[in-house]
């Protein structure tokens, strides 16, 4: 007999009647489809999904089914993941520097597209087949993003010239690509990047069939919820305002703000001390909430009793420790919890799909190790009296 997992209600009937002590991340694939949905209506171009941002197999599964059939993977591993799920899936192998294992097996995995950004890793591709398209990174000190991904992968635009022409001189379909950052939230990044592609196209003398605009779109971390149409229609417009009448197809790769608002995290509150100034979660910075160290504190947290109902107390500030014997083990700007919170609620938070799940630790023994499927995320407010 096939065994199908359950799909829970939502996160407060699993947490009243299972009462988990380990951290557990809640899965709505109605949430992802919408996403996925949103990105394949308003963008204007191919999408892709970056694997790496959260390479559970119902999440790439569900987007498959959700009409996404192509994938940005950086490893053979991601690769094998992408291929669990579908025979046909499109890969782009956009990690630029590869050992010679990893490009034979890229070939192997039928890898369509590969990003390079120094002549000495293009020497290595020598053996990828002529029928796939090699994209250029490159990389510009812009801002906008919450951290900067230049400072590691990413040619010049001087640098940039010289691969796009040898590439297209080789032989391979030549394209460019770039990433401004992660949660990017101003579109300007990609304004300018999309300007500066059109100029090392036209010094290289080259045409570019395509354009990998790449993945930076941000997930709904504080204030509003991003919008994504009009980051959608900033980059249409810059592309045919540089490229005029005969502009590169676009293709994108979203990883953290495709897959974070379809995930939830609860942690379990284990120990309160003092006046209550300091809680102690069964997940920290070595598991779930990575992401938080390196982009600060989310919005929307919110407390749940044993039975299920909201904390409504006010919220006061807390500071908060993980579970591990490590005193960096905190969250940096700690965080406001309900004041009626107690030890055995759980703190919920919305928005964490992306980066939790794939960083998670299992240092001293602690770490995410459940991924619950609910119908929904956020229960009816009115059933919650
Ligand atoms: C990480 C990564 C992405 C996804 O970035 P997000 O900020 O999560 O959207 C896309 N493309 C490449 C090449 C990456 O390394």
């Amino acid at each position: 007999m096939q065994n199908i997992p359950a799909l829970w209600r939502d996160p407060e009937t699993y947490l009243s009647r299972s009462a988990p002590d380990h951290p557990v991340l809640f899965f709505a694939p109605s949430v992802l489809h919408a996403t996925a949905q949103r990105f394949l209506d308003g963008f204007s171009g191919l999408v892709t999904y970056a694997v790496k941002a959260n390479a559970h197999p119902a999440v790439l599964s569900n987007l498959v089914a959700a009409g996404v059939n192509a994938f940005d993977v950086a490893s053979p591993a991601e690769m094998a993941a992408v291929r669990g799920v579908s025979d046909t899936a499109v890969m782009h192998y956009n990690n630029p520097v590869r050992s010679a294992k990893e490009i034979a097996a890229g070939i192997d995995y039928g890898a369509a597209s590969w990003s390079v950004d120094c002549a000495s890793e293009l020497d290595k591709l020598a053996a990828v087949p002529r029928s796939c398209e090699i994209a250029v990174r490159f990389a510009l000190p812009v801002s906008g993003a919450a951290y900067d991904f230049g400072s590691k992968f990413g040619a010049s635009p001087d640098d940039a010239v010289n691969l796009l022409r040898r590439v297209a001189v080789e032989g391979w379909t030549p394209s460019l690509c770039f990433h401004p950052g992660t949660q990017c939230e101003d579109a300007d990044a990609w304004v300018e990047y999309i300007h500066a592609a059109k100029e090392i196209v036209d010094r290289a003398g080259a045409h570019i069939a395509r354009m990998n605009v790449g993945g930076g779109f941000p997930a709904h971390r504080c204030g509003t919820a991003p919008d994504l149409e009009a980051q959608f229609a900033a980059i249409d417009a810059a592309v045919t305002h540089a490229f005029g009448a005969t502009p590169p197809a676009i293709l994108c790769e979203p990883g953290r703000a495709m897959v974070a608002e379809s995930f939830t995290l609860a942690a379990r509150i284990k120990g309160i001390r003092g006046a209550g100034e300091t809680v102690f979660l069964n997940d920290g910075i070595y598991g779930g909430l990575v992401d938080i160290r390196d982009m600060g504190l989310p919005e929307r947290v919110h407390v749940v009793a044993a039975d299920g109902a909201w904390r409504k107390g006010r919220t006061v500030p807390r500071v908060v420790f993980g579970p591990t014997c490590d005193s960096l083990d905190r969250l940096p700007d700690g965080l406001p919890l309900a004041g009626d919170a107690e030890v055995g609620d759980f703190v919920l938070f919305p928005g964490l799909g992306a980066y939790s799940l794939a960083m998670t630790t299992a240092f001293n023994g602690y770490g995410v190790s459940e991924v619950v499927t609910v119908l929904d995320l956020l229960r009816d407010k009115t059933s919650n009296a």
